[in-house]
């Protein structure tokens, strides 16, 4: 078993930080479900470090619909998240993004706080959660303050939270009609396996079908999921006619600096944005339009 100095798992979010503020100055990580943590203490990364489990919190884990708004505890596993029938009638694509994280396994443990703060370029939860145009709820010895969702992501295995920080829940706006999101990825095989590209469109669209709001964020071609306000700019104002979905789609392909590793060359990545952007549209857009 991974070696941990000291464990905790409060049933507050206030018995957390009377946690937080007695390991002051220690490393600390949060535990949520593990399946990227543990793996990698196991690898004897982070010896010695301090586990706060926030799997016991009201707030981490509950999935709530209210009138104005979604929230989402940021250790809420992948398993409810899937199941929740009326967030994936308002968020499709948000839960699309979860639901190819792993297996049933991993499933059962995953969550969205994890998928974002592991801070992988390739996370599949990451881009139709930026793209929700959502806010966290972070908490932390200095208080609570509430950041947008895309700040958080700073770099590779890098966020934006101070020591002790945590986010405890995301809030998400209720989509207005005739609004929808989608997500898909590529990968080499259909075993479990990480995104070549992963592209999430969220969309509005008026009754004759003219975009009025967009927003689109890929994953795994830059060093965070990357906001493409270009191919957003391109899509806002205009029918969304098959010519203006090839320009997004020829927009896409050209963003970011995608890797060259053993799942594709860099080329090949370009390319893939591309085709996925413009597929990714096309879904939202239909789903936008039966929204109304
Ligand atoms: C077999 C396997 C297959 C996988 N397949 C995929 C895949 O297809 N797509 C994909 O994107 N990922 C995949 N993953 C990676 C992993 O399952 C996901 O990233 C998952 O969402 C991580 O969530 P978690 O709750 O298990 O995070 P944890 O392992 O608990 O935490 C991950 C990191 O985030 C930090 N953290 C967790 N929660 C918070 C919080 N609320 N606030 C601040 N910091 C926090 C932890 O300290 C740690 O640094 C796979 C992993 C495995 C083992």
């Amino acid at each position: 078993m991974p070696s941990a100095s000291t464990y905790s798992r409060p049933s507050s979010l206030d018995e957390a930080l009377t946690f937080i503020q007695s390991t002051s100055g220690k490393a600390l990580k949060i535990l949520a479900g593990g399946t990227d943590l543990l793996i990698q203490m196991r690898a004897g990364l982070y010896p010695d470090t301090a586990l706060l489990d926030i799997k016991n919190i009201p707030e981490t884990m509950s999935i709530t619909i209210e009138p104005n708004q979604v929230r989402i505890g940021a250790a809420a596993a992948a398993s409810e998240i899937c199941a929740n029938i009326q967030l994936r009638q308002l968020y499709p694509g948000l839960v699309e993004g979860i639901e190819y994280i792993g297996s049933t396994q991993i499933q059962s443990r995953a969550t969205f706080g994890g998928n974002l703060c592991n801070a992988s370029p390739a996370a599949d939860g990451v881009p139709a959660l930026i793209a929700a145009g959502g806010t966290c709820l972070i908490v932390g010895p200095e208080g609570r303050r509430i950041n947008p969702i895309s700040t958080i992501c700073t770099g590779p295995g890098e966020t934006a939270l101070g020591q002790g920080e945590f986010i405890a829940e995301f809030i998400l706006p209720i989509p207005k009609p005739g609004s929808a999101d989608a997500y898909l990825r590529f990968t080499p095989r259909n075993e479990m396996d990480i995104a070549v590209v992963g592209v999430a469109a969220n969309l509005s669209v008026d009754a004759d079908g003219t975009c009025t709001r967009a927003q689109v964020v890929i994953g795994a071609i830059a060093p965070t999921a990357l906001v493409a306000s270009d191919v957003a700019a391109c899509l806002v104002d205009q029918p969304l006619t098959p010519k203006i979905i090839d320009k997004a789609g020829e927009i896409a392909s050209q963003l970011g600096s995608p890797l060259t590793d053993k799942r594709g060359t860099s080329e090949y990545r370009h390319q893939i944005a591309g085709v996925l952007t413009k597929r990714a549209i096309k879904i939202a857009a239909e789903r936008a339009k039966k929204a109304h």
